[in-house]
């Protein structure tokens, strides 16, 4: 690796996108109680009849990225069950390539262990090549400490919504062709 220039050569080859608060609008899919059912085309609701809805976007922002050829994973801080049900009811897991779902805080570890099967099967990526999406900032210091320096979007706050990641890496295709690496 060079010393400059690394993100304008390269584009993002993998979008490792959190669930809650991301994906969908609850902030906590594991306090709830299974199993889940499906509601509505985008809503599941769970034993008590707490729903869980997809944000506007999400569906296009995973079929935009499989198009894309971007490779999609998620980092999520949950019990695996609910998560997955989820993913099952709303038809949405056959987009995620070893998807990282553990009850505990630590992305940087889930991310490394994905990196790691992804490399074993062929796909090694830089961290550059690498896009983290997460409603919270609590984790992503950690995750370039251990990582190294991944493309980060605070979902909320740096895109108001899922279609801004589509924007982002296009706009990172953008500048590997188009762009000089000054305008990043
Ligand atoms: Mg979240």
């Amino acid at each position: 690796m060079g010393s400059r220039g690394n993100k304008g050569k390269m584009s993002i080859k993998l979008v490792v996108l959190d669930c809650d608060g991301t994906l969908w609008d609850h902030l906590d899919v594991s306090s709830l109680t299974l199993p889940f059912r499906q509601v509505a085309p985008d809503s599941v609701e769970d034993a008590h009849g707490v729903r869980v809805t997809l944000f506007g976007g999400t569906r296009a922002l995973l079929a935009g990225l499989q198009e894309r050829g971007i490779v999609i994973s998620a980092a999520s801080w949950n019990h695996p069950e609910p998560v997955f049900q989820i993913f099952h009811l709303l038809d949405i897991g056959r987009y995620f390539r070893h998807p990282q779902v553990e009850f505990h805080p630590d992305k940087a570890a889930m991310i490394s262990r994905l990196l790691q099967t992804l490399a074993a099967e062929g796909l090694a990526l830089a961290p550059s090549e690498v896009l983290y999406v997460d409603d919270r900032t609590l984790h992503i210091e950690h995750v370039r400490q251990v990582v190294g320096d991944v493309h980060f979007l605070q979902m909320g706050v740096d895109i108001a919504g899922p279609e801004g990641v589509l924007a982002y890496v296009d706009g990172i295709g953008i500048c590997h062709s188009e762009r000089s690496e000054e305008s990043l």
